[in-house]
């Protein structure tokens, strides 16, 4: 199947008020230039000198997400040009990135990643974690950043109940955190979960941005 036709078949299932994030991660220019020829725009990376490189050499209307574990030591190479930074999971983080936003004074926008799975490997705050990070005032006085709502992965599995759990856990969490802490805050909007195997349940339980890799690009050669 091409790409195009992969992104027809996808976006048929996409309300159009969900932001579809093409996560073009280890696929070459060629393959993003046919998704863009396409009409997507938004590009999903998870690694920094990768996405540094693709912006370069690709056209300047593209909004590069940033969807990886990203390393306080690399921030300042995405700061200047990253749309949405979707994987903050510690506070350390999120003052680095405020911190080098306001070098060059930047806001940057970013999504907290809530750990959602039953695995033990996957990165991300707690609810309580998350709570506690909000309650307090210090996190107000990071003025370069600019947080949009939460990010959370599933657990890889087949149970597809399980899968809904997950998702409705975080969008339960979305909904308590912006009545408590974000209830005049209209850049707080977005619950960024769904893949290409779970996206149509993520869609189900509230989603608002997907991230679709393989099955638009197919299986990616690491
Ligand atoms: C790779 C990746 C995706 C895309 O996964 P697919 O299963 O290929 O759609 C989505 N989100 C994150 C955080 C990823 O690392």
């Amino acid at each position: 199947m091409s790409i195009q036709k992969n992104i027809q078949n996808i976006r048929q299932h996409i309300p159009t008020d969900v932001k579809l994030v093409c996560v073009s991660k280890f696929n070459p220019n060629e393959a993003i230039e046919e998704a863009y020829s396409c009409g997507e725009r938004i590009f999903g990376e998870s690694k920094v000198q990768e996405m540094c490189g693709k912006y370069e050499s690709l056209p300047k209307d593209i909004s590069w997400h940033f969807i990886g574990h990203l390393q306080t030591n690399k921030i300042k190479y995405i700061v200047p040009f990253v749309s949405l930074i979707h994987g903050v999971d510690s506070y350390k983080l999120l003052i680095e990135i405020d911190k080098q936003a306001t070098k060059i004074n930047k806001k940057v926008n970013c999504l907290l990643q809530v750990h959602i799975a039953r695995e033990e490997t996957k990165f991300g705050f707690s609810e309580d974690e998350l709570i506690d990070i909000l309650s307090g005032n210090e996190w107000k006085e990071l003025k370069h950043i600019q947080i949009c709502g939460l990010m959370g992965m599933a657990t890889f599995s087949e149970n597809q109940d399980q899968i809904r759990d997950e998702f409705r856990t975080l969008k339960y969490l979305f909904d308590k955190l912006k009545s408590d802490f974000f209830v005049n805050d209209k850049s707080f909007k977005e619950i960024s979960m769904g893949m290409s195997d779970d996206f149509k349940l993520a869609i189900d339980e509230g989603s608002t941005m997907v991230r679709i890799g393989s099955s638009i690009f197919g299986h990616r050669l690491y």
